[in-house]
């Protein structure tokens, strides 16, 4: 068992609310050959993280490196919005989250499922509950408290930390080209696993610059496109002024995949001074993108009023007095208030908001048009990356075999719900334990 590590640099570098002390194992090679090994991690997130974990757990020497100044920035920032970590839903439908990359994936989550996260997440001293929806969150919903102790532990294990160094490619002898305040280093190391994360919100660090470093070297990448993301709608200056931030409670979103089936989801959207977007958008917003980069454009349909039928709509608009507006039924006898009014009236034309026999029908079924995702970076995640084609099941390069790459920066997506940050961990897991396994069978 390798011996507690000793504390040799306090208080260095702050990770947002955490503070991350420099620590080096007391004499690791003493205690485990495999520690021998040196491992460089690039991109401190929940993958690579994960990944360092695992190195760390077989005593194997582990350094990450990140170009921003503290760690696990997407990470505590997916806490402001509860920090979704997994999906308490049947295994059939966790693994098929994953689309057309579900059988990859689905093997990831063997080793490392929603289950195994929750009990590693309790490890740390921090429970989760179950949401009403089946989403997992950890108790008290926040992210800082996990990456907190999760970095401690990381420490005590004898990872060391480096913020501020930012990979920038290779050198012409294949060593890995790291600058920092310091100065330019050139590092080679018997392993490198790269987790930088996709190519949105960039001001966290996921800036998807690697893609370019990654392309010239011949590594088969898929180009970015957003995944779980809003689109462009050309609202009027009147109707951003009084809608824009308005919510779309539960409503039912359909749209047709670019293979023909039909997709139905109630949820809740909102509108945006820019457009369309909101968990229900964000769930629909691959296959919109798809027949957008297909067909140029993506007809959807609104559904405003789930619960009501065209019967019971017309009955109450039929039941209208002459001194009510059309708009004030809808408000009272229906319920359709606030952004379902708005996005009815921003949709349908004056005509049509006139013709109470159509009326009714088209509440239950508003086209809109979408032509445009909003940019890349506003995105939740990216779909594209390192395509699966050339890796290893470990999740190395074929073509590199001492090169992993996991989390974000592979080629798949998901929709929100807890499966992104599984599969980011799952992936650590994976790779982690395959690279610490290729190290320990080394002959020496
Ligand atoms: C607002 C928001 C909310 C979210 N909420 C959830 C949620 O609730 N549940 C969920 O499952 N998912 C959520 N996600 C998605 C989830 O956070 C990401 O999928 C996940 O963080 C990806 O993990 P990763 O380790 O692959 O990459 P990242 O977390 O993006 O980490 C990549 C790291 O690489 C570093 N890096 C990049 N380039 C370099 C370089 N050249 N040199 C050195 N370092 C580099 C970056 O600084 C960064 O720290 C959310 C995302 C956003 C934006």
């Amino acid at each position: 068992m390798p011996k507690t590590p000793k504390v040799t640099q306090s208080a260095k570098t702050a990770v947002g609310p955490v503070v991350v002390q420099k620590v080096v194992a007391r004499n690791p090679e003493d205690q485990n050959p495999a520690a021998q090994s040196r491992v460089v991690v690039i991109g401190a997130g929940p993958a690579g993280l994960m990944a360092a974990e695992q190195l760390a757990n077989a005593g194997i020497r582990v350094a990450v490196y990140d170009a921003m100044p503290s760690v696990g920035r997407k990470f505590l920032r997916a806490g402001i919005g509860g920090l979704n970590l997994t999906h308490d839903e049947p295994w059939e439908d966790f693994v098929t989250r994953y689309g057309d990359k579900s059988s990859e994936i689905q093997r990831w989550l063997e080793v490392f499922g929603a289950n195994e996260l929750r009990a590693w997440v309790a490890e740390l001293g921090v429970e989760t509950f179950v949401g009403s929806s089946g989403r997992v969150f950890p108790v008290g919903n926040k992210a800082a408290p996990l990456l907190r102790a999760w970095i401690k532990r990381l420490q005590n294990q004898g990872v060391t930390l480096h913020t501020k160094h930012r990979w920038c490619g290779w050198d012409a002898e294949g060593n890995l080209v790291i600058e920092s305040a310091d100065g330019t280093q050139h590092i080679q190391a018997q392993r490198v696993i790269f987790a930088l994360g996709g190519g949105s919100w960039a001001r966290l660090g996921s800036d998807g610059a690697w893609l370019a470093h990654f392309q010239a070297r011949g590594i088969h990448c898929a180009p970015f496109r957003p995944s779980n993301c809003g689109f462009d709608v050309p609202w009027t200056d009147s109707f951003i002024q009084q809608h824009a931030g308005t919510p779309l409670k539960s409503v039912v979103l359909t749209v047709k995949s670019v293979t023909g089936q039909v997709w139905r989801k109630q949820g809740d959207a909102l509108i945006s001074s820019k457009g369309i977007e909101g968990g229900l958008v964000y769930a629909g917003s691959a296959l919109i993108r798809d027949n957008i980069q297909k067909y140029g454009l993506c007809r959807v349909y609104w559904d405003l009023l789930p619960d009501k039928t065209i019967a019971q709509i017309k009955a109450a608009l039929a039941k209208r007095r002459p001194k009510d507006s059309v708009s004030n039924v809808l408000r009272k006898k229906l319920g359709l208030a606030d952004g379902k009014l708005a996005l009815l009236k921003g949709l349908a034309s004056k005509e049509q908001m006139a013709e109470l026999q159509q009326l009714p029908a088209l509440i239950k079924n508003l086209p809109q048009v979408l032509q445009t995702p909003r940019p890349i970076d506003e995105a939740i995640s990216t779909d594209g990356g390192v395509r699966f084609e050339g890796l290893t099941p470990g999740l190395s390069l074929q073509s590199q075999p001492h090169v992993y790459c996991v989390g974000e920066m592979l080629d798949w997506e998901a929709p929100t719900g807890g499966y992104l940050l599984t599969a980011c961990f799952a992936s650590g897991v994976v790779a982690g334990r395959d690279c610490a396994a290729s190290l320990i069978a080394m002959p020496r």
